[in-house]
């Protein structure tokens, strides 16, 4: 299978470039050329998670250099559980946190990590992985690229802006994976990965990648555990799931869309939001207005440019087919307190600030049919949120239990790109 650009202006690409690359030369998102058609029955006799995942990846990796690591790569990338678990009123909770670093990214990180590091076999070079994040993330990128070698990672995130937890996170794998605590927003951390990113001269000396969210590496095995779910839930009901998401860059939701598409038994997709509403007033009838973005306590989902809609265009050329295709709600602060706090007292659950923007936005809907909520990260990676609101101490799952455990370090950094690029340079 090949992949072209969404803006049409790239040449088409195998699945390792495209995944080498990150964005297409023409500055658009690698997509496939034609989406392949799988049915039930493709996945007799597939039961678990890594089976169901390379069932559903092996047309994309068609002709691809990986093709017969895929297999390798879907154990190693998915050797931890999404379990459903199920709340007293029939809502499904996707746990999506069962990972090292207790949210859905730890899935796409380390099958990208699984594909880069077969991909850099025998390179001499080492490649630097740079990442900007808001926490999430880097934490996901780092603890996936951790100890492999060929590869070293560098996080920029935005000092003082992420939970304690999260900062601890960052800085506590050392070794190969580097954490730059920057003088500045998410934003100027962004800038100045991109602007190396950029940079002929400096990637000529130092090959630099990327490994955010548009990575067709990340994107493609997110369909993994919403086909293994569905199809669960079809084997047993005869009946379609369908799934509400909490979204920012709309990685996780995409993935979602993608595996419908693809003919898996998937019914709605609901979209939830943060107060950042670009796609909720887009789904309304508004423009598509990208703005900058505002600050929540869904702080993974403050974006103001979903970065993926590009993809989500491209799946619906018809926009009003696309509006008519999508439900979409912003949901406030205040909202995201309220939920978490019934959530606990309904269900006895604790849950996390962006799970509990999808809780809401699906109990504001009253809808007919199964839903699963997707459950983005574990409510203990937001303890200073999460456990003033439920009155109780929130445990970290062991691996995060683990990390917390080890030392942190962070360089501080001003947000000034000379410095950056020095420090790639040198050390
Ligand atoms: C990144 C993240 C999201 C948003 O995912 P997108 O793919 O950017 O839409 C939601 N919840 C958590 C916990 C996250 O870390």
């Amino acid at each position: 299978m090949r992949f072209v650009s969404t803006r049409g202006q790239a040449a088409s690409a195998t699945l390792s470039q495209a995944i080498a690359a990150g964005l297409a030369p023409d500055g658009g998102l690698y997509v496939p050329e034609s989406l392949p058609r799988l049915s039930h029955a493709d996945f007799e006799g597939r039961e678990s998670l890594p089976e169901i995942a390379a069932t559903l990846l092996r047309p994309f990796f068609d002709g691809d250099a990986l093709a017969d690591a895929l297999d390798a790569i879907c154990a190693q990338a998915f050797d931890f559980p999404a379990p459903l678990r199920r709340l007293d009123d029939g809502t499904g909770l996707l746990e999506l946190f069962h990972g090292p670093t207790a949210a859905f990214k730890d899935f796409g990180a380390r099958f990208l990590a699984a594909c880069i590091s077969r991909l850099r076999a025998g390179a001499s070079e080492l490649l630097t992985i740079v990442v900007a994040t808001s926490g999430d993330t880097g934490a996901a990128v780092g603890g996936a690229f951790h100890g492999l070698p060929g590869v070293r990672v560098v996080i920029l995130y935005p000092d003082g802006r992420v939970s304690p937890r999260q900062a601890h996170q960052l800085g506590a794998f050392g070794d190969n994976v580097r954490a730059l605590r920057v003088a500045g927003s998410f934003d100027d951390c962004q800038a100045l990965v991109k602007r190396a990113l950029n940079d002929g001269e400096l990637q000529a000396r130092v090959p630099l990648s990327s490994a955010n969210s548009i990575s067709l590496g990340r994107l493609l095995p997110q369909m993994s555990y919403y086909a293994s779910t569905a199809l669960a839930h079809w084997r047993e009901t005869g009946e379609s799931l369908n799934f509400a998401i909490p979204t920012g860059n709309l990685g996780n939701a995409l993935a979602c869309i993608l595996a419908r598409r693809i003919g898996l038994p998937i019914g709605e997709v609901l979209l939830a939001t943060n107060a950042n509403d670009v796609l909720p007033k887009f789904f309304d009838g508004g423009a598509y207005e990208p703005r900058a973005s505002v600050t929540t306590l869904a702080n993974a989902m403050d974006v103001g440019a979903p970065s993926n809609f590009e993809r989500l265009r491209w799946l619906y050329p018809d926009e009003d087919a696309l509006r008519e295709g999508f439900r979409s709600i912003s949901v406030d602060d205040e909202a995201i307190r309220e939920t978490i706090s019934e959530v606990w007292t309904r269900h006895g659950v604790a849950i996390c600030p962006h799970t509990a923007t999808a809780i809401h936005a699906l109990d504001s809907l009253a809808l007919d049919g199964s839903w699963a909520v997707a459950a983005t990260a574990h409510p203990a990676k937001f303890e200073t949120i999460v456990e003033p609101l439920i009155g109780d101490l929130v445990a970290p799952p062991p691996a995060l239990a683990a990390l917390l455990a080890r030392p942190a370090h962070a360089e501080p950094m001003p947000s000034d790109f000379a410095d950056f690029r020095a420090r790639l340079e040198h050390t």
